[in-house]
């Protein structure tokens, strides 16, 4: 069987390692020193003042919707995983939907200058697959309108954009470290931001609201990250120019075996160095799509259709029109992407959906 993901696993012996010293500490959870230890080469891989690992990514966005004080409308994206619509609706904001740009498949900031009202008090963009948001245009939108600019960047570790992170973008930004993820810690998300006042809201918004043992400053939640998953991100870490080198060499073999198929697939943009963290394809068709899509299954190997349905049409939302969103939705599709999927499984994979396209 062969899903569109993997998780990568580090050696045993250097898990349980780190498992060792959790023994002789007797130190499980609440902000233990593997988790110090990793927000601190975090901090520094991602170059941003303030990270917060924080027990899932979901969770991590909610807080970072709390912390930036968001309420009323929040325009959004509608290409992207159902967290970024859910967590806004769950923190009682209400998802104001723009379309996104074809070429990039994130939010397009014509479309969201066209969404603001009196009631707009921010704006959660998803960096999709990787690739950056219109960032700069979207931060003189924001800055202009005292909006604040959150990004879900769950898809961009290892991403640099223009010479920095591209998770170190916005007032605020989520990466996801969900095993399902290029970078994980089985569980787990961080919040990175360079602004000392949310940051304060974040640390203690993460931990009930503690300031002191018996003193709170607010209303909070438990996001804190356990040293199990801490111990995960440190045996990952230093695997990571071998899991970004494997990825790139499965892309590049796609793009050669795909070549003269009569599909897109989307260019790295211009500026970015890119984390081959997903390969989507793009149809001309939703019935070329679930003719390949049938096709691999019956082989055992599973693409996923990253995002479908477009989040606008989702029955909690205010329905609102998103034309090239539910135009490309219904015909995108990651294939299988993972450090350990083998040259030959790329090459199946390949013949399989050139098959199934009538191209042999
Ligand atoms: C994975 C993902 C999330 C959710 O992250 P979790 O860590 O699984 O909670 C949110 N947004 C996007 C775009 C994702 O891909």
């Amino acid at each position: 069987m062969i899903n569109v993901t993997k998780s990568f696993l580090p050696p045993l012996d250097e898990y349980t390692r780190y498992l060792e010293g959790i023994w002789d500490r007797g130190h499980l959870t609440n902000h233990g020193p593997l988790v110090f230890e990793l927000e601190d080469k975090l901090r520094s891989f991602f170059g941003v003042k303030h990270v917060f690992l924080i027990t899932n990514g979901t969770v991590a966005l909610q807080i970072a919707i709390r912390a930036a004080g968001l309420k009323g409308e929040v325009i959004t994206t509608p290409f992207s995983y159902v967290a970024t619509t859910s967590s806004l609706a769950w923190e009682g904001c209400k998802p104001v939907f723009a379309d996104i740009d074809e070429a990039t498949f994130c939010l397009d900031p014509d479309s969201v200058k066209n969404k603001i009202t009196p009631e707009t008090t921010g704006i959660l963009a998803t960096h999709v697959y990787g690739f950056p948001s219109a960032v700069e245009a979207l931060k003189e939108i924001a800055d202009s309108r005292n909006l604040t600019l959150i990004y879900d960047a769950a898809h961009a570790f290892g991403c640099t954009y223009k010479g920095q992170s591209l998770a170190s973008y916005g007032d605020v930004s989520m990466v996801s470290f969900h095993a399902t993820k290029l970078f994980h810690t089985i569980e787990g998300g961080l919040l990175l931001t360079n602004r000392d006042d949310l940051a304060h809201k974040i640390s203690y918004m993460r931990n009930f609201g503690h300031n002191g043992p018996e003193d709170f400053f607010d209303a909070g939640i438990n996001g804190k990250a356990s040293e199990f998953q801490a111990a995960m991100g440190l045996a990952v870490f230093p695997y990571l120019d071998r899991i970004l080198s494997l990825r790139k060499a499965r892309s590049d073999q796609y793009r050669t075996e795909l070549a003269g198929v009569d599909l897109l697939i989307p260019s790295i943009p211009a500026g970015l160095e890119f984390n081959y963290g997903y390969f989507p394809v793009l149809f001309r068709t939703e019935a070329d799509l679930l003719k390949v899509k049938t096709a691999l299954n019956a082989y055992q190997i599973y693409p996923r259709r990253y995002f479908y349905p477009s989040l606008n049409t989702v029955n909690y939302v205010e329905r609102q029109s998103c034309p090239v969103s539910e135009s490309l939705s219904p015909r995108a599709l990651c294939l299988p992407l993972y450090p350990d999927l083998k040259e030959t499984e790329v090459t199946m994979i390949c013949r399989i959906l050139r098959e199934a396209m009538g191209r042999p």
